[in-house]
């Protein structure tokens, strides 16, 4: 059980990430969940500047899970090349797209259990998907940045992003944990950054206990 005082610091940290982004919502580009779902696949290791800009012709030409699950590993690498790692992640989205059209019918399901099952599918993109595609709030998405700044927040000291999550889901109301993935990873990639967090420019500045972070020279 979270403790009132953990949970008073959530709610600190919501409301000031609420009033510097607003407006915050996922950067990857999609129509659909399938889209985002395969977006999100390639996202890892990868900016979604960059995801975007293989995915808006891979979609033109290849709108399907059948289409694209169809194509070959070697083909589909040397579309997949710009996102990084592109062997591993054109042998993820062929697996699930194969997946999705043995098992789902060609349509993703809207459970967080079988989307977990599909190949490539964590629970990060599972909670993404169901959040932002299909409204329902299935988990805070626990991505580096999110596990980062919640430990330097002062909210999960986890290293596991599973653990992590869980965390963060009883510190916070579920209406909340789509919107506060999205600003969190937003002030990461901005403020917050991994090897030099900007605190003298930062938001959060008072609320913020700053855990691990060595203090600037
Ligand atoms: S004060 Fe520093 S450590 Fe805390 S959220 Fe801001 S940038 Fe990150």
């Amino acid at each position: 059980m979270a403790s009132s005082e953990a949970q008073q610091q959530a709610a600190r940290v919501a409301a000031a990430l609420a009033r510097e982004y607003p407006g915050a919502e996922c950067e990857l580009e999609h129509e659909n969940g399938f889209q985002l779902l395969i977006a999100t696949i390639l996202a890892a290791q990868c900016t979604d500047e960059r995801v975007n800009q293989v995915t808006r012709p891979l979609f033109q030409k290849y709108p399907t899970p059948a289409q694209l699950g169809a194509l070959k590993q070697e083909e589909l690498e040397e579309l997949l090349r710009p996102t990084g790692f592109f062997r591993n992640k054109a042998k993820s989205v062929k697996a699930c797209c194969q997946a999705l059209v043995r098992d789902h019918n060609g349509e993703v399901p809207e459970e967080l259990d079988a989307l977990v099952q599909l190949p490539g599918v964590g629970r990060k993109t599972a909670n993404l998907v169901l959040g932002v595609a299909y409204g329902i709030p299935t988990g805070v998405v626990v991505d580096t940045h999110v596990l980062r700044l919640s430990k330097r927040l002062g909210l999960a000291d986890e290293k596991n992003a599973d653990k992590a999550e869980q965390t963060l889901n009883q510190l916070l109301p579920q209406s909340e944990w789509i919107d506060f993935s999205h600003r969190l990873i937003l002030h990461g990639r901005r403020v917050c950054k991994a090897k030099k967090p900007l605190c003298d420019n930062c938001s959060l500045h008072a609320i913020c206990p700053r855990v691990g972070v060595e203090p600037a020279n």
